[in-house]
């Protein structure tokens, strides 16, 4: 049975990700920031054909993510998909914001990517679900340019860092694209970094979507919204990486 690992599962996004996924066969790990949300979640899959599990992780959390990956790597897993879906969009707009944002939207995920990487199967698929905000384009021309520049975990920290310490510089809205933005950069580095072992990582925007982050104005059904993300998760191994997608499209970065 294939095996996928999707963040932040107990509702929303990556709760649909892991329904359609476990309607399609493959056993789902649940990873959930509350333990009891998680099994909750998971029980909810259950019926198969597929199955689910769930296990606790705060991806802004460096120890509950090394926990985590150490877990996975001492149950052998063999990982065929690694949704990376856990998000914040925070309301306030302070300093705090940009560093929590960063933490769980970007930093955390390359940290989970890193420690779960011995893991993934050949021709594995990492997803990391970002949003159109998060597009370079949409951002300020200064913080585009140290977006782009970032390169690898190095830049990527210290980036995360100087955010950090930028006092309510632009509120909750660029807290959020910025921590997208330099989530997209990640994406680049580590497809680069791990296309010699056939494993593709590519980013997804799901659209606008009726969860809770979203709201319930927003104009796409959490089952249109998950769609992108499945298609990218499930694609076959000749298929892109590198890239930023909607509804299976390329956009541009
Ligand atoms: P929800 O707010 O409905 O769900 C967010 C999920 O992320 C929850 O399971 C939440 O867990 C989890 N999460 C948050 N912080 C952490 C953390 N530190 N560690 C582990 N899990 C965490 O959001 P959506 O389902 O809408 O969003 C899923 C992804 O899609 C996000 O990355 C978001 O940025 C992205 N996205 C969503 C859009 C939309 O319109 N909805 C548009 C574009 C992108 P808990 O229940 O414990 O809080």
């Amino acid at each position: 049975m294939r095996l996928a690992v999707v963040t932040g599962a107990n509702r929303g996004l990556g709760l649909e990700t892991s329904r359609v996924l476990v309607r399609r066969g493959w056993r789902v790990l649940l990873a959930a920031r509350r333990e009891e949300e998680g099994r909750r979640a998971a029980a909810t899959l259950a019926g198969g054909p597929g199955e689910a599990l769930s296990w606790p992780l705060d991806v802004g959390d460096p120890a509950s993510v090394d926990a985590f990956a150490a877990r996975a790597r001492r149950e052998s897993l063999r990982i065929d998909a690694l949704v990376e879906n856990a998000g914040v969009y925070l309301s306030r707009a302070d300093a705090s914001a940009f560093r929590e944002s960063l933490a769980v939207n970007a930093v955390g995920p390359v940290r989970l990517a890193d420690g779960l990487a011995p893991l993934l199967a050949r021709g594995a698929q990492i997803v990391m679900v970002s949003s159109g905000m998060g597009q370079l384009s949409g951002l300020p021309a200064e913080l585009r340019r140290e977006v782009e520049a970032v390169r690898d975990r190095e830049g990527l920290l210290a980036l995360a860092a100087e955010l950090g310490r930028r006092a309510g510089s632009g509120g909750a809205y660029l807290a959020y694209s910025a921590s997208k933005a330099v989530l997209g950069a990640a994406t680049r580095f580590l497809a680069a970094e791990l296309a010699p072992r056939g494993i593709h990582v590519n980013a997804v925007c799901p659209g606008w979507v009726r969860t809770d982050m979203g709201g319930a104005s927003a104009p796409r059904s959490v089952e249109e919204g998950a769609r992108g993300i499945v298609w990218a998760a499930t694609m076959p191994p000749d298929g892109p990486t590198g890239g930023l997608f909607r509804d299976g499209r390329p956009i541009p970065w």
